[in-house]
């Protein structure tokens, strides 16, 4: 069985989801603190003298909410991990070429997948401080803009907290920069750096399983909705380790004794996974290439292009958006007005799918709640 990304990405998702709840329980935790006495001549006052509590309870929500990922962040890696191997036994198994028992003993998993939980790590860690900042924020903005109007009633107060709420469920904690300068949203930005290291550990382990069992070069499939950035590579083949460059070696047969092959060699993966091949959401996957025996995979035709699928993410991330807003309501009219712009988007996904055949993805229009 071939290696892609896609192969362990839903583990990608349990982390993130892990964040996605946590920030409703913030948005929760702020509308109530918010919500609480608005219509008391006091509530400045009120707010004021609670603002320790709310960031006690902040503190505590991100705190769990460490523990909860760094045991999820290492389980997905190691599943992945595994995952990966078994795809290459599986695959070896299939080709029959008697080379299934050599990659039968089991690769050391630890080093990988300790290493690449380190790297998950250290692109989180400033996650949760921005979460209790942002939060802390928030509340403090629409404490002291009902300060500075004491004039005002507590409608007003009300119609300010609100849109001080919608704004911030519609923007959650963000404010994350990844390595090319661009800005994301909580969860999406847990998501890309676990679905990147989950994807790493299991084509690392296809790739050192297909070592330990003496296959040298591997394939790039063909993607019906290929990205720019892998389309040079696909359906060419690359060698599993050594030196990057496209170059003609002379192999042995997979099957038969003493007889040479000539293969064509586009570079070497790591080369090819540098340059952008396989990165997250990547829809290319590799598998081994047994010189004189595989085949290089006929072209084929795209299903909707690449720009449809991001249009596909972008509708879901406002169906996402819309439910948030939903949860962060004070009242029934902005409840039903959110649920209305969700059913809006899923009707434009409908649209789209059925026009392309792209398969649609419920879950990615799913926000997660708390457990
Ligand atoms: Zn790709």
């Amino acid at each position: 069985m071939p290696v892609s990304p896609e192969l362990a990405e839903g583990l990608a998702a349990a982390v993130a989801d892990l964040y996605e709840a946590a920030e409703g329980v913030l948005i929760g935790k702020i509308r109530r603190a918010l919500a609480e006495g608005i219509d008391s001549p006091v509530w400045v006052e009120l707010k004021l003298a609670a603002v320790g509590n709310l960031q006690a309870a902040i503190t505590e929500v991100i705190a769990a909410l460490q523990a909860d990922a760094s045991g999820a962040i290492g389980q997905a890696l190691a599943e992945a991990y595994g995952r990966g191997q078994q795809a290459a036994v599986a695959e070896l198994g299939a080709l029959g070429v008697g080379q299934a028992a050599a990659a039968a003993a089991v690769l050391p998993t630890a080093p990988v997948v300790d290493r690449l939980a380190q790297a998950v790590i250290a692109d989180t860690g400033p996650v949760h401080l921005r979460m209790l900042r942002q939060s802390m924020d928030v509340y403090r903005d629409v404490v002291s803009r009902a300060a500075a109007a004491p004039v005002l009633g507590a409608q007003t107060r009300r119609q300010a907290a609100q849109s001080a709420l919608d704004a911030f469920a519609d923007r959650g904690v963000r404010g994350f920069v990844d390595r090319s300068g661009r800005s994301w949203e909580l969860r999406s930005y847990v998501e890309m750096a676990m679905r990147s290291a989950v994807g790493r550990a299991a084509i690392e382990a296809h790739s050192d399983r297909l070592g330990a069992a003496g296959v040298d070069l591997v394939i790039v499939s063909q993607s019906p909705e290929e990205c720019p950035k892998c389309r040079p590579w696909e359906r060419k083949i690359l060698a599993r380790t050594g030196v990057p460059g496209a170059r003609e070696v002379q192999v042995e047969h997979a099957t038969e004794d003493g007889e040479m092959v000539t293969v064509e060699v586009a570079g070497s993966l790591p080369e090819a996974r540098s340059a952008g091949l396989l990165h997250p959401n990547c829809r290319h996957s590799i598998s081994a290439y047994l010189p004189g025996v595989s085949r290089v995979p006929e072209p084929q035709a795209s299903r909707g292009t690449y720009e449809d699928t991001q249009r596909q993410r972008y509708y879901e991330r406002q169906i996402r958006k819309w439910k948030r807003r939903d949860a962060a309501a004070l009242d029934d009219a902005a409840g039903k007005a959110a649920r209305a712009r969700v059913r809006a988007y899923q009707a434009r996904i409908r649209e789209l799918t059925a026009e392309t055949g792209l398969p649609r993805k419920r879950h990615r229009e799913q926000l997660t709640t708390a457990r």
